[in-house]
């Protein structure tokens, strides 16, 4: 796997010292909460970012897993949400959780969905954001790290699920770079 490696973009120590900013920040919105948080988290890219963040948190929180479908920006294929684990989320306090913000379709649905189940409030937390890709008008309340426009692996992000247990986020060297991108 390491021979497949071009260059690290953000470090496992960078990503464990954001990660404890990122609790501290939630903690701050919901420590006070009675009931607890939900956290949907997105599959399959988000696993270890919502590992390592909910251990972290010091409030009762639930969590809820949703996957998405996703054709990279066709329009002809929108993205469908393929799996939900049916936590419920009316009423409640919801914090959703993904890997990458890219083109935004992924997280606009899942806002939507959850959005349509009345929770009492509704945040977005990624650790990645692509800036130059991301709508200006989808603003997440919580971003780890802005990267570059390149496809990235690594902390759960895969390339045609590899790679998701390389610890660092990085890019993959040149010829094994993809113009395919993952299905969920
Ligand atoms: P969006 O719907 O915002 O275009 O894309 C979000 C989803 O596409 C992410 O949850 C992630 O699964 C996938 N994705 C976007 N960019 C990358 C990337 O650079 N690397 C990997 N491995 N997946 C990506
Ligand atoms: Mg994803």
């Amino acid at each position: 796997m390491q021979a497949d490696i071009d260059r690290i973009i953000v470090s496992r120590d960078r990503i464990a010292a954001r990660i404890r900013e990122m609790a501290d920040a939630v903690g701050e919105w919901y420590g006070n909460s009675e009931q607890g948080l939900i956290i949907v988290a997105i599959l399959s890219g988000a696993i270890i970012f919502v590992a390592d963040l909910i251990r972290r948190l010091p409030m009762k929180m639930k969590i809820g897993l949703i996957t998405v479908s996703s054709y990279h920006g066709s329009r002809s294929r929108p993205a469908q949400i393929v799996y939900s684990s049916h936590v419920d989320v009316t009423g409640r306090d919801v914090l959703i959780v993904d890997d990458i913000l890219d083109t935004g379709q992924t997280l606009r649905l899942v806002l939507a969905e959850l959005a349509r189940q009345g929770p009492a409030s509704l945040r977005t937390c990624v650790l990645l954001r692509k800036p130059d890709k991301a709508p200006p008008d989808l603003k997440p309340d919580l971003v780890g790290f802005d990267v570059e426009d390149v496809f990235v692996v690594g902390y759960g992000l895969d390339y045609n699920g590899h790679y998701r247990n390389f610890p660092d986020i990085a890019v993959l060297k040149p010829g094994l770079c993809p113009t395919y991108r993952p299905m969920v």
